[in-house]
């Protein structure tokens, strides 16, 4: 008889897996209790040997998912934020912004409205200042 939750997803290392392949979407673990716990903790468990104890329903691993597009999905152990695979947010721009035009982040780049004077500058400490020409990559 096996107890232990050979049915969870695990990696080559024997480890319950963080991220599911392919795709790469953050996993989280499903508890007897209905309770969440992020990959870390999960792991903690199954190393702990408490995972495969029924009668401890907090650390009884059911069921392993992955979390989509929860920004506010949260592990009840540690009460790390667990990722979601689309609702993240990007980090946020505002250290970028713009004083001269309403600038946005394309596809991770910095873009400038189309005459701002600050176009072909880069942003230090908060500064828009003109590179050093030796740092000028095109
Ligand atoms: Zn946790
Ligand atoms: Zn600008």
């Amino acid at each position: 008889m096996s107890e232990n939750s050979t049915q969870l997803p695990h990696d080559d290392d024997g480890k319950l897996i963080t991220y599911a392949w392919p795709g790469g979407y953050p996993v989280y673990y499903i508890t007897a209790d209905g309770g969440t716990l992020c990959s870390g903790c999960a792991r903690m468990a199954e190393d702990d040997k408490l995972s495969p104890n029924p009668d401890d329903a907090q650390w009884h691993i059911v069921t392993a998912g992955v979390n989509y597009e929860d920004d506010l999905f949260y592990c009840d152990h540690c009460s790390e934020r667990i990722e979601s695979a689309y609702g993240e947010d990007d980090e946020p721009a505002d250290d970028m912004s713009c004083d001269q035009c309403v600038a946005a982040m394309i596809n991770g780049v910095f873009c400038h409205e189309t005459g701002c004077p600050n176009t072909h500058k880069v942003k230090i400490d908060g500064e828009w200042v003109q590179p050093e020409p030796d740092q000028c990559e095109s």
